[in-house]
């Protein structure tokens, strides 16, 4: 808020016993509220309706002349007609469009040895 007392203000007007109303802006009374909007409106109406002078009207309105301004390089080269697209190669699953670290399948392959138990160093070489 502005134009208004800070606390320590209020303090001090409220021990010297004067009025708070006499410290703030007359923009926050009721009055100037009323003011505000206390004045007329005038709708423009429908377009077709307007009186435009004809030198105004003939003027020819156009959007301003701007530069497109330079992006981020793409990272991926646009491969050439013909040219073979390497697709990611899971090396978990070997399956192909996605990489070991997106991979569902190795994570649920992952909780099923941990909770079963299979795996290196499970006992098999005492036969
Ligand atoms: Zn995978």
């Amino acid at each position: 808020m502005d134009e208004l007392p800070c606390e320590l203000a209020l303090a001090c007007i409220r021990v010297r016993r004067f009025s708070y109303i006499d410290y703030c802006s007359p923009y926050y009374s009721s009055a100037f509220l009323a003011a505000a909007y206390s004045g007329e409106i005038h709708p423009v109406g429908h377009p077709p309706e307007w009186l435009v002078p004809e030198d105004i009207a003939s003027i020819v309105v156009l959007p301003p002349v701007s530069r497109r301004l330079p992006e981020r390089p793409k990272k991926n080269r646009i491969p050439s007609f013909g040219e073979a697209v390497s697709q990611s190669r899971c090396t978990t699953c070997h399956r192909n469009g996605y990489n070991s670290h997106s991979c569902t399948y190795s994570k649920s392959s992952r909780l099923l040895t941990s909770t079963i138990g299979v795996g290196k160093g499970s006992g098999s070489h005492n036969v």
